[in-house]
């Protein structure tokens, strides 16, 4: 792959980052960008500001949603080393996005390394507030003006950076969840297991009013019977019970999560019952009223980790240990966290360091 072109700008002001970062709300200066066309492949790589993109009102992602996304990040640790959490595994999946989407795929040794270099050059863009990081949103949609559906014949690909604030700013608090079976997100075949803007389509109107009625987020049945319990919207889900801790089998309409990857093998380094299967609905209330459910969590790369109180279906209000964050919950969160903040050795591979370069301005 060519070398990267690297077109930067300086900041006349220091950065000042809001009293409140939140999640999405703030950019860095530079985005990193490369173009496919069929005869040159992914091309021009280049890290330049950040622009408003202009693009023909007939661009086909627009109409028929040809779109995939990643969302990682990045951290200062406690010796002020940027790090980035498992980058190989989110680029193999962005891969595997692209082949259900047919989006050409990229090269992933060569992504990490252009994600290090933009990283490299937004540095001074990391909060170092606690649970604060740097949000990295990779992206890549179908970019020529066609009204016909069909894969297009060009495509760009940026990576977007956004520093965020703790998930949880007044400690880990577990919210309330909503079992949903007027609606579905994914259905087996379909796109549940890619990381693309249609699955999001789907959901917006079931948050919303699961949101009216007071819950945060919404827990997705399975597409075909309504049975199986799948995810939640941004997070893949765990049940702590008796004697397993169950997650919901990859069936092809759940999104395999990195963060899921890394609990599993968490809890099977700890020796711990964890099991791959399927999960009725009916099996969880069960669990519960036999007082069998010690918890329930969901993993996530936005919240690492969120326990869940609440959980009602239908007309069952299921209070999940007293509407207290869990222990196993909470030993993951800080596991994983710690690991990602430098506070513990990472002894799995899953930290990649964002060396300080001098960067040549070309
Ligand atoms: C991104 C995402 C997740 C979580 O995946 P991670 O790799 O752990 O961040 C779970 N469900 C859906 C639908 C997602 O889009």
């Amino acid at each position: 792959m060519e070398q990267i072109i690297i077109k930067t700008k300086e900041r006349s002001e220091k950065i000042e980052f809001p009293d409140e970062l939140g999640f999405g709300n703030i950019f860095t200066d530079h985005i990193f960008e490369m173009n496919y066309t069929k005869d040159k492949g992914w091309h021009e790589p280049t890290i330049k500001p950040l622009e408003d993109i202009s693009m023909h009102p007939g661009t086909m992602f627009i109409h028929y949603g040809q779109a995939i996304f990643e969302g990682l990040k990045a951290y200062k640790t406690k010796d002020a080393e940027i790090v980035l959490f498992r980058p190989d595994e989110h680029f193999k999946r962005l891969n595997r996005s692209a082949r259900r989407i047919c989006i050409p795929e990229v090269d992933v040794d060569f992504m990490i390394n252009a994600l290090k270099e933009l990283v490299n050059i937004e540095r001074d863009w990391i909060p170092t507030g606690e649970g604060e990081s740097l949000y990295v949103r990779p992206f890549v949609y179908g970019s020529d003006p066609f009204l016909g559906v069909n894969p297009a014949s060009s495509y760009k690909l940026i990576i977007l950076l956004s520093p965020v604030g703790a998930y949880y700013p007044e400690g880990f608090k577990p919210i309330k969840i909503l079992v949903q079976d007027d609606y579905v997100r994914a259905v087996r075949k379909g796109l549940g297991e890619c990381k693309t803007p249609a699955n999001y389509a789907a959901s917006l109107l079931a948050g919303e009013k699961a949101m009216e009625q007071g819950y945060t987020q919404v827990l997705w049945l399975d597409g075909v019977e309504l049975k199986n319990i799948e995810e939640v919207g941004t997070m893949n889900i765990f049940i702590n019970m008796k004697n397993e801790i169950v997650t919901p089998k990859l069936n092809g309409s759940i999104l395999p999560g990195v963060t899921r990857k890394t609990v599993i093998q968490l809890l099977k380094e700890w020796d711990m019952n964890i099991v791959e299967r399927d999960i009725s609905i009916d099996e969880v209330v069960e669990k519960y009223d036999s007082g069998d459910l010690l918890g329930v969590f969901g993993s996530g790369t936005a919240a690492v980790i969120s326990s869940v109180g609440w959980l009602t279906f239908k007309n069952k209000k299921m209070v999940i240990n007293d509407g207290k964050a869990g222990e196993l919950a909470l030993k993951l969160f800080k596991e994983i966290t710690s690991i990602q903040y430098g506070l513990k050795e990472d002894t799995h591979g899953w930290i990649y360091k964002v060396e300080k370069n001098e960067v040549e301005v070309s």
